[in-house]
C-alpha cells in the first residue's frame, strides 16, 4: 500500500515569519477540513505552494521553512513573483475563472499567461513525481493544476491519479473558445478518476472530451489508448458538526461585541428582517445585481421599509485583477448611492461590510439573520448556503439561493430563484419575510438531514474510494 499525495495550489498551513522564526499555522478552509480524514499522519503529503513568494522567502530559513511544513505533513513547491503573476493572477484567473463561470468577455487569451501556467505545472508535477512511487494514489485539486495529471502520468504510468474540479466545466460553446483547449482536456485526461460537483458539470466535460478530441465516451467512461477514464460527480459538503455544534455553543458562550450589536439592533427594531449574504467580492457572485434586485424590492413592496435590512458581507479577493477593481468600485457606489437616497433618520437599508471575518463572527451572522440572500451568477457549489443552514439550530430561517450555484441541486427545498429576475426576487423576498415558522422548519428539517448525511468527510472519503476501486479494476483488466 502506498501513499496518499494531495496536491492543491496553496498549502493547508499559512507560514508566519517573525524574529527570523518560521510558524506554520493549519488553515480553517472546507478542503483542509474536508481532507483530515485522507491527509492522515505519515501516509500522506499535501504538495502546494507556500503563498510566499521566492522574493519573500529570506533564503537563509528556507530549510526550516521545509522543516516547518513537514511536521504538518507538507511540501512546498518554490514560486517566484513573475510565476505567480502569470500562473496564477494570469491563467487561472484571468483566463479559466471567467470563462469557466461564463464570463467570456472577461477572459483573457494571453500566450504569456499560458506558457507561465504550462511551467508552473510542470513544477508541481515535478515536485510529486521526486516525492512519489508507482503505488502511491495521487490527488490533485483544481483549476490551477489541470495539466499536472498528464504530465505525472508520462514519469508513472502505473500511479492512480485522481481529479477534482471545484469550479464549474462550461457547457462545450464557450470551453471551445479557450485557444488551448486541447491541452486543458488532455492534462485532465491524465487522471483515472476526474470529479465534479454536479452532473451537469460533468456532462458539459464528456461532451467537450467527445467534440474536441473525438474520443469515445459511454456513460461515463472516456476510452483513450488503452486507458479508461472514469468521470462523476461528488457534491462537495462542509464540516456540517463543526458548524451546527459552534452554532449550540454560541447561546452559552459570552457574546462578542459583534453579537451585541446585532442584539441592540434587533431590540431596538423587533420587526426589521435581517437579510444576510456573504461572498468573495467576486463577479461571479452576483453582488451588484443582487442590490439592484434589493432597490426593486423596496420600490415594488415599499411597506417593507424600514422593515429589512440586507447585510452584505464582501470579502476582498484577487484585489490586483483589474476586473475586481472595477467591480469593488461599482458595490461601493452602488451601496453609497441606495442608503444616500433611501435611508432614514431610524434606518440605513443596507449594511455592507468589505472584510474578511474570523469563524466565530460568521456564526454570530449567520445565528442572528432571518434570511440569507445567496445570488451567484456562477458558482460551482457555495458553502454559505450549506453552512447557514447548518447553524440553524432551531430549524428556522430561509434560504433564498441562485439556481445557478452548485449546492441548489441539492439545497431543493430552499427557495430558488434566478438571479437575473428581479420580479421574482422580490416576491420571493416577501414570500421569505413571512414564511410560516412552521414551514420554515419543515423545509431545514430536510436540508439539514441532507447536509449532516454528506458532510465534507464523506464526499473526500467517497472520491478516495472511487479512486481506488478504479485502480483496482484497472490493475485486474490490464
Ligand atoms: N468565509 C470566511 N470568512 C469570511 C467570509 C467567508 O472564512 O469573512 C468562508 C465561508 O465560511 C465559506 C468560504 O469562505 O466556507 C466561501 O466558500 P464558498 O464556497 O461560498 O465560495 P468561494 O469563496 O469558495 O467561491
Amino acid at each position: 500500500m502506498g501513499k496518499t499525495i494531495i496536491i492543491s495550489n496553496r498549502l493547508p498551513v499559512q507560514l508566519q515569519i517573525s524574529n527570523g522564526k518560521i510558524n506554520a499555522v493549519p488553515s480553517v478552509g472546507g478542503l483542509a477540513t474536508g481532507m483530515k480524514s485522507v491527509h492522515s499522519g505519515g501516509e500522506s503529503l499535501w504538495i502546494g505552494w507556500s503563498g510566499l513568494t521566492d522574493e519573500e522567502t529570506p533564503h537563509e530559513l528556507d530549510q526550516n521553512i521545509d522543516d516547518a511544513l513537514k511536521e504538518h505533513g507538507c511540501a512546498k513547491v518554490s514560486l517566484n513573483a513573475q510565476e505567480v503573476e502569470g500562473f496564477y493572477f494570469g491563467f487561472s484567473n484571468r483566463t479559466i475563472w471567467p470563462l469557466f463561470h461564463y464570463f467570456m468577455e472577461y477572459s483573457e487569451f494571453e500566450l504569456d499567461f499560458w506558457n507561465t501556467y504550462k511551467a508552473v505545472n510542470q513544477k508541481f508535477a515535478d515536485a510529486i513525481i521526486e516525492k512519489s512511487n508507482d503505488d502511491d494514489t495521487i490527488w490533485v485539486h483544481d483549476y490551477q493544476l489541470m495539466l499536472v495529471p498528464q504530465m505525472v502520468r508520462e514519469k508513472r504510468p502505473k500511479t492512480s491519479i485522481g481529479f477534482f474540479l471545484h469550479i464549474p466545466f462550461p457547457s462545450y460553446e464557450i470551453f471551445r473558445t479557450l485557444p488551448w483547449r486541447r491541452e486543458v482536456l488532455e492534462g485532465l485526461l491524465g487522471s483515472d478518476l476526474i470529479g465534479f460537483h454536479t452532473y451537469d458539470y460533468e456532462r458539459h466535460f464528456l461532451s467537450s472530451v467527445r467534440r474536441i478530441l473525438g474520443l469515445e465516451v459511454s456513460f461515463n467512461d472516456i476510452f483513450m489508448d488503452n486507458r479508461v477514464i472514469k468521470v462523476d460527480s461528488f457534491p462537495m459538503g462542509i464540516d456540517y458538526r463543526k458548524f451546527k455544534n459552534a452554532a449550540l455553543d454560541h447561546d452559552k458562550n459570552q457574546k462578542s461585541d459583534l453579537q451585541e450589536r446585532l442584539d441592540s439592533h434587533k431590540a431596538s427594531a423587533p420587526d426589521t428582517k435581517l437579510i444576510l449574504s456573504i461572498d468573495r467580492l467576486d463577479y461571479s457572485k452576483g453582488i451588484a445585481k443582487r442590490i439592484n434586485a434589493f432597490e426593486y424590492f423596496l420600490n415594488k413592496y415599499p411597506e417593507y421599509k424600514e422593515k429589512v435590512r440586507l447585510i452584505i458581507l464582501a470579502v476582498p479577493s484577487r484585489s490586483n485583477v483589474p476586473q475586481y477593481q472595477l467591480l469593488k468600485r461599482e458595490v461601493d457606489e452602488l451601496v453609497g448611492r441606495i442608503n444616500g437616497e433611501i435611508s432614514t433618520v431610524n434606518w440605513t437599508p443596507i449594511w455592507y461590510f468589505y472584510r474578511s471575518l474570523g469563524f466565530e463572527s460568521l456564526i454570530d451572522l449567520y445565528t442572528t439573520s432571518d434570511i440569507a440572500w445567496l445570488t451567484p451568477l456562477r458558482d460551482g457549489m457555495n458553502l454559505v448556503a450549506k453552512e447557514y443552514i447548518a447553524t440553524r439550530t432551531d430549524k428556522t430561517g430561509v434560504l433564498i439561493l441562485s439556481e445557478m450555484a452548485g449546492s441548489a441541486y441539492e439545497m431543493n427545498e430552499a427557495l430558488l430563484i434566478n438571479p437575473n429576475n428581479f420580479e421574482q426576487q422580490a416576491d420571493t423576498l416577501k414570500r421569505a419575510i413571512n414564511m410560516p415558522e412552521e414551514e420554515q422548519m419543515a423545509r431545514n428539517t430536510f436540508l439539514q438531514n441532507r447536509l449532516e448525511r454528506y458532510n465534507v468527510e464523506v464526499w473526500a472519503n467517497e472520491f478516495m474510494k472511487a479512486l481506488k476501486q478504479k485502480s483496482s479494476v484497472v490493475r485486474n483488466t490490464f
